[in-house]
């Protein structure tokens, strides 16, 4: 590597002449200043914190979009890498295969709800959803019933932004603008307990939007392969978050209507909501469980889709049958990857992880007590290791702020120039730290959330 001049402002201008970041207004970083957002550069990452530079720190509050889970540059899963580097690198995983393949897919059948025993490997979460789609969409064809092209998806959901991803996601922002070029899903409405009936419980919220559901698949189960969710928190749709009882009565439904179950835990899975999967807080196996994120520890992309034998079974037979899956990514089962992912699953298994997740979840929760009260906040909620501040124009009529507002920018910024990376989503404001985060550096990200509120909703 060639040595420039590396400080931010150096790396910046650098970085501002020929990439293109994601989910970014290029405009924002304009580097006249007329933007005003700063472009980071990291140099280094340690535990929960990272290191820009100029030798700046920043807590990572959001998990570095919500991969990481034991700690930045985590020597023990550096180890592992490095040794794997050494070993094998990656092979094609069509006719050949290897160990940390294998004993990855026993983890993972282990360790899930039960039912799932079979592991197709993509390498990313949206990867996996598109597999988890085309695969159920392929069982019914097997069957004979080529009719069912159509998927049921949540209002608010979110589920990746490749075509058929996004086909299934509804938050305006990722989908309006391609809306032409998708597939488009059944809606079912939310069961988001922030958009229950005043003085409705949030299980009672789920009730009526099974009801709902039910009434959708009565009226086009026989077109619909599966139901897709996000388990008890959609994500990227605001941190919205529901009642357990949502999937045990879906997973009901699904049964009755003959359509499949697509569990997407790709953000919430691997302890986020308190237990290692979301699913097991309603007692349900889904048909297919979409997983990646904090399987990959935070180090290489992975995803993993689980599904049943007997949907396993639909697709084996004679060649000549021309039943085979067909979906094939060149690094499918990297090894590098899968060892990673080995490595992270160990650290559940040597360390009382989800222990020590509920004394942390518990310690966030009673900081965020004190936001309740808040004129500008309408909702403060939490599932586990999940925490969001909805803000608010007006709170007894719930108004949000417009989201030309950019509210949540503000406490972005003031986050930067404290020590702390927050990244709301439009109006709320969440964390989700790793779980290798203190109770100290958990007072730090509220602390800074907090002037940041006041800073951003002020005017
Ligand atoms: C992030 C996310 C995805 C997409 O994963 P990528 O690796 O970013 O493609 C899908 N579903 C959910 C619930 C997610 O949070």
């Amino acid at each position: 590597m060639t040595i420039h001049a590396s400080g931010n402002a150096a790396l910046a201008t650098r970085d501002l002449k020929h990439l293109w970041h994601p989910c970014t207004q290029m405009h924002d970083h304009d580097i006249t200043g007329k933007g005003g957002v700063p472009m980071v550069p990291i140099v280094r990452g340690e535990g929960a914190w990272l290191i820009d530079a100029d030798g700046r720190r920043y807590l990572d509050g959001i998990s570095s979009w919500w991969t990481n889970l034991f700690g930045h540059a985590n020597p023990r899963i550096a180890a592992a890498l490095a040794d794997q580097a050494q070993r094998l690198e990656h092979v094609i995983f069509a006719g050949f295969t290897h160990e940390p393949a294998i004993e990855l897919a026993e983890e993972l059948v282990r360790i899930t709800p039960p039912g799932l025993d079979r592991v197709f490997y993509a390498d990313n979460g949206s990867a996996a959803i598109e597999v988890a789609l085309k695969m159920s969409f392929h069982y019914w064809l097997n069957q004979g019933h080529g009719e069912k092209t159509r998927f049921i998806a949540l209002t608010g959901s979110y589920h990746g932004e490749t075509l058929g991803a996004l086909s299934v996601s509804d938050v305006a922002l990722y989908r309006k603008t391609y809306a032409p070029l998708l597939l488009t899903p059944f809606l079912a409405p939310s069961p988001d307990a922030y958009e229950g009936e005043p003085g409705e419980s949030a299980e009672q919220t789920t009730k009526r939007r099974l009801g709902e559901l039910r009434a959708l698949l009565e009226r086009h189960a026989h077109e619909t392969c599966a139901v897709i969710v996000e388990p008890l928190v959609q994500c990227a749709g605001g941190m919205r978050m529901y009642h357990p009882a949502y999937l045990t009565g879906l997973r009901a439904l699904c049964d009755e209507f003959a359509v499949h179950f697509i569990a997407d835990e790709i953000a919430v899975g691997f302890g986020r909501t308190g237990t290692l999967f979301a699913c097991e807080q309603a007692g349900v196996s889904p048909d297919f469980m979409c997983l990646s994120k904090g399987l990959t520890g935070g180090f290489l992309p992975l995803s993993a889709v689980l599904t049943t034998s007997s949907i396993y079974e639909a697709f084996y037979a004679e060649y000549s049958a021309g039943k085979a899956f067909l979906h094939s990514h060149s690094y499918t089962g990297n090894p590098l990857a899968c060892r990673v992912a080995l490595e992270t699953l160990a650290i559940f298994r040597d360390e009382p992880v989800l222990e020590r997740n509920r004394q942390l979840a518990a310690h966030l929760s009673s900081r965020l007590e004190t936001l309740r009260d808040h004129p500008h906040v309408a909702d403060v909620r939490q599932t586990g290791m999940i925490a969001a501040i909805e803000l608010v124009a007006d709170k007894t009529g719930r108004r949000p702020f417009p989201a030309t507002d950019r509210r949540g920018l503000r406490v972005y910024l003031h986050g930067l120039r404290h020590g702390a990376l927050l990244r709301p989503l439009g109006n709320v404001v969440y964390f989700m730290p790793p779980y290798i985060v203190s109770k100290a550096e958990i007072d730090l990200l509220v602390d800074v959330a907090v002037a940041g509120i006041e800073r951003a909703v002020a005017e």
